[in-house]
């Protein structure tokens, strides 16, 4: 059987992990990214442990990054109340700029081919083979993996049906330092209708990233307005921003983040991390769920490539209903629990259960995270 030619569209953590993961198997691939690394995303940087048995596993757990280390959670309400839970797995801390710079290296030493500078404009099938429309020219491909993301120019032209609908979430991140802060600490503060998370990432940089609805921004007229008129009234972010060394000249920002269902194929394309669903960044899980996705579809892919039986409705039909086992719950217990967030009626109850009801707490996070893999 003549090799087949897998193409990644999107090089972030689902996409770069796909590539390391077929590459260790004997499978070659080309990652084609629109963006040039290093650079920075809207992220809140925390990734669950659940993942690093299989960092580990593919030889890219970023040891030498010197990632935090995180086991504490600190909670607070729109008006300040304050909880404070230890984390059952817990995570580790690091800058989307280093860490997939750090992948996208490891993945070229080990042959995959990333396309820098390279955006995919358009994706065709017919029936056997893709045809791909790129900025860099057209590209052939047997297997399409969509890994771009939660937002892109493809999913109007796959006529995905979520494009159809706008959605109000706008995401804002800054790099700070702090003359102190704790070093195995997240904390997650509310604001009226938003919430701020902030842990450390590598060296003395400290995250701080934040999701609100446009309604908030565009009624004080301006990010910095909005922040000063709304979150500073939750004292805890007040501090914060007063201490803060800010390391950006100005925050990034991204809109119409999309919490909507999506469909894990769509036009044979096998979809995974945020382009085959988004969690809502509270749980601090969207990287996790995008490396475990890697996982799932490298695994089907993997059979597609070697075994002759194992057909594309097959491989298709496989993924999806192994995506749907691991995240749909917790897509939408995640929807659920960033009901509780934002309010202040809403936000000193979800920190009261915090104090009061830790089993219901504890519960509640299970819901949104996976195990070990
Ligand atoms: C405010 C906020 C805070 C968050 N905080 C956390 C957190 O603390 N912990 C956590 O685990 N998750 C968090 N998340 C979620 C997390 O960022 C995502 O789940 C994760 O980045 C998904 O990875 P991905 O590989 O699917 O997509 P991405 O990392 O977005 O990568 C997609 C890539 O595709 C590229 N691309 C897009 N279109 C094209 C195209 N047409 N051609 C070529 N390339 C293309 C993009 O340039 C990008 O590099 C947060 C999200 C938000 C919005």
């Amino acid at each position: 059987m003549p090799d087949k030619k897998v193409i990644i569209v999107g090089g972030g953590l689902a996409g770069l992990v796909t590539s390391i993961h077929l590459a260790k198997a004997g499978i070659g691939s080309e990652v084609v990214e629109k963006n040039q690394y290093p650079f920075h995303r809207v992220c809140g940087e925390y990734v669950s442990n659940e993942v690093v048995p299989y960092l580990r596993h593919l030889g890219c757990y970023p040891e030498q990054l010197k990632p935090s280390s995180i086991s504490r959670f600190q909670l607070t309400s729109v008006n300040g109340a304050e909880a404070n839970l230890q984390l059952d797995l817990g995570g580790f801390g690091i800058s989307r700029y280093v860490f997939d710079q750090f992948l996208q290296q490891y993945a070229t030493s080990l042959g995959v081919t990333v396309r820098q500078h390279t955006e995919v404009t358009d994706i065709r099938f017919d029936g056997r083979q893709f045809y791909l429309d790129t900025t860099a020219g057209p590209l052939e491909a047997d297997v399409i993996l969509g890994a771009f993301g939660k937002r892109s120019r493809l999913d109007k032209q796959l006529n995905r049906s979520f494009m159809t609908r706008s959605s109000p979430y706008v995401g804002v991140k800054y790099h700070i330092r702090l003359a102190s802060f704790p070093h195995d600490m997240i904390c997650l503060h509310n604001f009226q209708d938003g919430y701020c998370g902030i842990s450390r990432v590598e060296g003395e940089t400290i995250n701080l990233c934040y999701l609100t609805h446009r309604r908030n921004i565009k009624a004080k007229g301006s990010l910095s307005a909005m922040e000063k008129e709304v979150m500073f009234r939750n004292p805890f972010i007040h501090r914060l921003f007063d201490q803060a060394e800010h390391l950006f000249e100005k925050p990034e920002s991204i809109n119409e983040v999309s919490f909507e269902t999506k469909r894990p194929i769509e036009a044979h394309v096998l979809m995974i991390g945020d382009a085959a669903g988004m969690i809502t960044p509270l749980c601090g899980n969207g990287m996790a769920m995008a490396i475990r996705s890697a996982k799932l579809a490298s695994e089907h892919v993997l059979r597609f490539c070697t075994d002759t039986n194992y057909s594309r409705d097959k491989m298709e039909k496989g993924y999806a209903q192994d995506w749907r086992h691991h995240f749909a719950r917790r897509l939408w217990s995640g929807r659920q629990i960033q009901n509780l967030f934002g309010g202040v009626w809403s936000s000193n109850l979800a920190v009261g259960i915090a104090n009061h009801m830790k089993p219901v707490a504890e519960f509640l996070i299970r819901q949104t995270h996976g195990k070990p893999f």
